[in-house]
């Protein structure tokens, strides 16, 4: 499991903050696995035993929050331009620090999980485990079948090339000149659907995530959230 420093689980299960945490690992205070540990940069994950002045501390409870990111909200948990966060979206039902499983972009809105199980985040977050996303945008102009093609068989970046997709054109507007379409895709490659569209000359004008995984956001709106399922969560580990 994910291992952190021992400073950081301690603050973590609210102990302390992280230097309090570290003077008292310094001042002798904390035991791991039954042995003082004084020295920095011990790094422990949940199967080890952490015991400060004698009390065990608590793990924080696991949190598997599905939420439908609204435009205007970058999916951190801090931004240095103040803008408003993911978790500001967060009421007092959520007292655990969660944090987003990869991003949506600021004008991005769509289903987004939350998490702070590590290992969890960490597993869906890896290209091997191939979770579909499903992406509707807004496109200028009408793709030819040859450009659909481009997309679908996989476009190459400078540093990567995407891999297999699936792209369905839903409507067009021939007053607007422009395209709704669905694409499904497992990666995730920072600004990853924009790109795809803008390198066959249809840069993207909205863009929503409909789907990760098997899940989708039935029975929510915008800015709110639920708590995944025992089930649901048991299906993406
Ligand atoms: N691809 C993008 O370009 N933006 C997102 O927010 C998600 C995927």
């Amino acid at each position: 499991t994910e291992k952190v420093r021992l400073q950081k689980a301690m603050s973590d299960a609210g102990v302390a903050s992280r230097r309090k945490s570290e003077q008292m690992i310094a001042d002798g205070e904390v035991v791991v696995n039954g042995k003082v540990v004084r020295e920095m940069g011990v790094k422990v994950d949940s199967h080890d035993k952490i015991e400060v002045n004698g009390v065990p501390i608590r793990s924080e409870k696991k949190r598997y929050i599905l939420m439908y990111k609204p435009r205007g909200v970058i999916s951190a948990v801090k931004d240095d331009k103040d803008r408003k966060v993911i978790t500001d979206l967060l009421k007092e039902d959520v007292p655990e620090r969660v944090y987003p499983i990869g991003r949506l972009d600021y004008d991005t809105s769509g289903i987004i999980l939350l998490t702070n199980d590590g290992d969890f985040a960490n597993k869906l977050m890896h290209p091997k485990y191939h979770v579909d996303k499903v992406y509707v945008a807004k496109v200028q102009g009408f793709l030819s079948t040859e450009e659909i093609k481009k997309v679908e068989a996989g476009i190459k970046f400078k540093d990567y090339t995407s891999a297999p997709a699936k792209l369905r054109v839903m409507s067009k507007d021939t007053k607007k000149n422009t395209s709704i379409v669905r694409l499904t895709i497992h990666e995730g490659h920072n600004h990853q659907v924009k790109n795809m569209f803008q390198a066959v000359g249809h840069p993207v004008s909205k863009l929503a995530r409909e789907q990760y995984g098997f899940l989708n956001l039935e029975g929510l709106v915008s800015g709110r959230y639920r708590n995944l399922t025992r089930q649901e969560v048991a299906l993406l580990k």
